[in-house]
């Protein structure tokens, strides 16, 4: 027996656990970030743990939201963001490499096709791309309401129905979808969180069998959704848009649930410590 003691032991593990995690309502909110987060961010660093920050708001690229996060006292690198913009434009490259796109949307879904060898035009595109923004005029949804009479395939980066802001909900990109689904009859095919797509891309980019990938976010129909189907570990932390009431309304259930993210320790959740005897 030593002398002394630790609260708890880390043990190596021979398969990487990793962890899937939302930024708003989970990191901060608005421009204000939530306490505990800087600590289990650098937890995840310091031990090594394979992370993204998977995000269903298209209008920023990596380096945007690793320069947000920086601001906030979060210093991660590109590398560990994963944006519904990037698993979209992978998926369209999948579907039909070098395609054309008409895009409704901001800098990191542009950039994001870009990358994946898309070409941005304004007449006559295989696909009308949905993301957000506020750079939309009722012009672009007129046109890209023509496109898709016309026969362009119409794809969504996410279905949520608002964005959180300093001042209180906009329209998100499932609102804008919802206008081009009603004036044509077609429905969109939708990429974000709890699309498969992006679940699974996020977990295989990272190495991740589906048994040791852990999502954790703050809104039931997304993030939580998302984890259930994929088969991950589902947490949801009560510092966004779901309170503890709200659970009744659904047919599925996360795992586990916390106030928030400074309830979590990273090395407990990644099967590296365990209490001592
Ligand atoms: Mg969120």
């Amino acid at each position: 027996m030593p002398a002394y003691a630790p609260d708890s032991v880390i043990i190596p593990s021979s398969a990487p656990h990793g962890f899937l995690i939302d930024m708003d309502g989970v990191v901060y909110r608005g421009n204000q970030l939530i306490p505990g987060a800087e600590r289990f961010i650098t937890d995840l660093l310091d031990l090594d743990l394979p992370f993204f920050f998977l995000t269903n708001n298209s209008q920023r690229t990596r380096r945007d939201v690793v320069t947000k996060l920086h601001r906030l006292g979060i210093t991660v690198e590109e590398k560990h963001i994963f944006t519904c913009a990037m698993a979209t434009a992978r998926f369209l490259a999948s579907q039909k490499p070098g395609g054309t796109a008409f895009v409704i949307g901001e800098g990191g879904l542009l950039n994001a096709l870009h990358e994946n060898g898309y070409s941005v035009v304004d007449h006559d595109p295989d696909y009308v791309v949905i993301g957000e923004g506020r750079a939309v005029t009722y012009e672009m949804m007129e046109r890209a309401i023509r496109m898709v009479l016309s026969g362009a395939k119409l794809i969504a980066t996410n279905l949520d129905p608002t964005c959180p802001t300093q001042d209180g909900l906009r329209p998100g990109c499932g609102a804008l979808v919802a206008m081009i689904e009603t004036a044509t009859g077609r429905k969109a095919f939708s990429v974000g969180k709890p699309s498969a797509v992006m679940m699974r891309a996020a977990r295989k980019e990272l190495g991740l069998d589906a048994i040791r990938t852990t999502m954790i976010g703050d809104t039931m129909e997304t993030d939580i959704l998302g984890g259930v189907q994929l088969g991950y570990r589902a947490i949801l932390v009560l510092s966004g848009g779901t309170s503890r009431e709200d659970l009744a309304a659904f047919a599925y259930r996360p795992d586990m649930i916390v106030d928030s993210i400074a309830d979590l320790s990273a090395a407990e959740l990644a099967g590296l410590t365990r209490s001592a005897p």
